[in-house]
């Protein structure tokens, strides 16, 4: 099926979806990918593939495969929402969070690092190089300089400038504040307000290699114009990501608050163990979230599942979530998920 025909049967599918998921049933499958195969978050996820891709189709290790390919938007300076040239927080601080796991559990973490552009090599770093899975802010930075990487300038003048055209026209709003939850009702928020569109967008990447493993990366510069130290579900090891080379792997994207109240990608990987599909299971966990908080329907949050067999799958609040797959047979490929509303 063309990915025309396929985004066509999405759309028609979206009512059906919903009544479906109220009433618990199952839905249509994803994708059934060949080994070995990588899927990841929003349209940038196709680039980032092909970089995945290269250590993938050559006999490579999943995690490598997920650190290369997490790299390409991280160094993207037209990508604001992720790595360098990533939108900052209220004060102008670039400030980043990424996680990796791999196929035995292992996983690393670094939150609220700044001057380091590649926040997800820190994260792989941490994982392999100490004894702690999460390192954070100063002591983050500095971990990462001894290491050797470069500390720079994140800030590049375009992010400067949109910040700046925040700081006149934008009243800052906590996400946690339930005002984000209006904008829904009366249109989508303006750019710039925490919840609202383009403001942030989380490349997560689950690779399967060759070798049948799994691996997976995920890295954000979070929400634009977010309060200082804060900290989204990202690079938090069970809400942004989770692998468990048993059953599956599975990734986040959106207001990370709602994800990490409901621990969101360990749920999704549960879910799966349990026999449901990766979309299903994705599905599933979006509900969660909407039980919880009926006023999250306001609010974006994906997420992104690949199973030990290659099966993807993909759910979201509301529409418009993305995701991009490569395997030896479909190279760039682009999805948008099912949603609920
Ligand atoms: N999940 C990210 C965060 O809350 C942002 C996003 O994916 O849009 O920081």
């Amino acid at each position: 099926m063309t990915d025309r025909r396929l985004f066509l049967k999405a759309s028609v599918l979206a009512p059906a979806a919903l009544a479906a998921a109220r009433a618990g049933a199952t839905e249509p499958r994803g994708p059934v990918l060949t080994r070995p195969c990588v899927v990841s978050t929003w349209d940038f996820g196709v680039a980032a593939n092909q970089a995945a891709w290269a250590v993938l189709s050559k006999g490579g290790r999943a995690l490598d495969a997920v650190e290369a390919g997490a790299r390409v938007p991280e160094a993207d300076l037209k990508n604001h929402s992720v790595g360098r040239a990533g939108y900052p927080d209220r004060d102008g601080h670039v400030s980043l969070d990424a996680c990796i796991m791999d196929e035995h559990g292992g996983c690393g973490a670094v939150a609220a690092i700044e001057h380091i552009a590649h926040p997800i090599s820190v994260a792989r770093r941490v994982m392999e190089k100490t004894p702690h899975v999460l390192l954070v802010g100063e002591g983050a930075t500095q971990f990462a300089v001894e290491q050797g990487f470069p500390r720079e300038e994140l800030l590049t003048p375009e992010s400067r400038a949109a910040w700046q055209d925040w700081l006149k026209t934008n009243r800052y709003q906590p996400v946690a504040n339930s005002e984000v939850g209006t904008y829904g009702k009366t249109g989508p928020a303006p750019l710039g307000v925490p919840g609202g569109p383009g403001n942030h967008d989380t490349i997560g990447m689950l690779a399967l290699d060759a070798a049948g493993n799994l691996s997976g990366a995920c890295t954000t510069s979070g929400m634009a114009w977010k309060m200082r130290g804060r900290v989204g579900d990202s690079p938090i090891i069970g809400a942004g990501l989770y692998v468990d080379n048993a059953v599956g792997a599975a990734t986040s994207t959106g207001v990370g608050e709602e994800v990490i109240r409901n621990v969101g990608s360990f749920l999704v990987v549960e879910l799966m163990r349990q026999g449901r599909t990766p979309q299903d299971a994705c599905r599933e966990a979006v509900e969660r979230i909407l039980q919880r908080k009926p006023e999250a329907r306001d609010l974006q949050v994906g997420f992104l599942a690949l199973s030990k067999t290659g099966e993807a799958g993909a759910w979201s609040i509301q529409k418009g979530f993305t995701y991009a797959l490569c395997d030896g047979v479909r190279q760039d490929r682009l999805l948008p998920g099912l949603s609920t509303y």
